[in-house]
């Protein structure tokens, strides 16, 4: 109850210095610079967030190098993300069930956008309140697997990668462009593709990385009306920078969505997680 009223309050003052200050003045930057430094976990969480953060930081090879975080992709974009879905499947895919995967897609993904938002606001001087995803294409070994004559999506036909799982045009792929290059994209960087939503046929467990995530195709398409599909959700935080919890487990948490098997949310402990990674990684935006 009192941490809340104090991040009310807390809320409320810097609202009233956002308004009374012009944008250039210097009562604006300390403002600006006393949001920057917003960092409140629940008090229980401090010593396992420390530990988590001590951990990354002592066996990530280029944790501070490495550039193609989701946060680099979202802030490349200035706050969205496209998508390409890789249809690794001889299954049909109708209109209908296109838009099933869309629609779940976007409401899986806005559950970790949604953890950067506290009281309306992004926390930790996170820009963006909302992340609009959109998918900009499909790839699929035969075009006839795509029972859809529209064209509100690219379609990539035969494009396989070396494995021979169909692919997205690399020319329009963030992963082979990370310069943001998109000229030799047929539809320029409007549709390039940051991630890829990897579906396999009998695909177990999950895969997940900057370039995107991997599941089951039975599992994906049989979870798109579950309110969390975990399997997922965890790889994404794969994609944000969030580590595995295979061989150890920070002191007091039991079972938290990237401690795989133990949790099938996001739960406080990973949203925590989350914020920290962006804390630690925001300073090369300026923030
Ligand atoms: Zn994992």
């Amino acid at each position: 109850m009192h941490r809340h009223l104090a991040r009310l309050i807390t809320v409320l003052v810097a609202l009233a210095a956002l308004v009374v200050s012009p944008l250039t003045s210097p009562s604006s930057s300390a403002s600006s610079a006393r949001a920057a430094d917003q960092w409140n976990p629940p008090a229980h969480l401090v010593q396992p967030l420390n530990e988590v953060w001590n951990h990354v930081s002592s066996t990530y090879p280029d944790l501070h190098g490495f550039r193609n975080y989701g946060w680099d992709q979202v802030m490349a974009n200035r706050g969205s993300i496209n998508y390409c879905v890789r249809w690794e499947s001889d299954a049909p895919v109708d209109a209908a069930l296109r838009d099933r995967i869309h629609a779940a897609l976007k409401k899986q993904f806005g559950k970790w956008s949604a953890a950067m938002v506290d009281n309306g606001t992004g926390h930790n001087a996170w820009p963006y309140t909302n992340v609009p995803v959109d998918i900009v294409g499909w790839a699929v070994k035969n075009r006839s697997t795509l029972r859809w004559t529209d064209n509100s999506v690219d379609v990539y036909a035969g494009n396989l990668d070396s494995g021979g799982a169909p692919q997205c045009a690399p020319d329009c792929g963030r992963f082979f462009h990370q310069d943001g290059d998109y000229s030799r994209c047929p539809g320029g960087a409007a549709r390039h593709y940051d991630q890829s939503l990897w579906l396999t046929e009998g695909f177990q467990g999950g895969a997940g990385g900057d370039w995107g995530q991997r599941v089951g195709r039975e599992y994906f398409t049989g979870a798109l009306s579950q309110e969390d599909i975990h399997i997922y959700l965890h790889e994404v935080g794969h994609t944000f920078g969030l580590d595995d919890f295979y061989d150890w487990t920070p002191t007091g948490q039991c079972c938290f969505l990237m401690k795989a098997g133990s949790a099938a949310r996001i739960t406080e402990f990973d949203l925590w997680m989350f914020r920290d990674f962006w804390r630690h990684l925001k300073s090369r935006y300026g923030l």
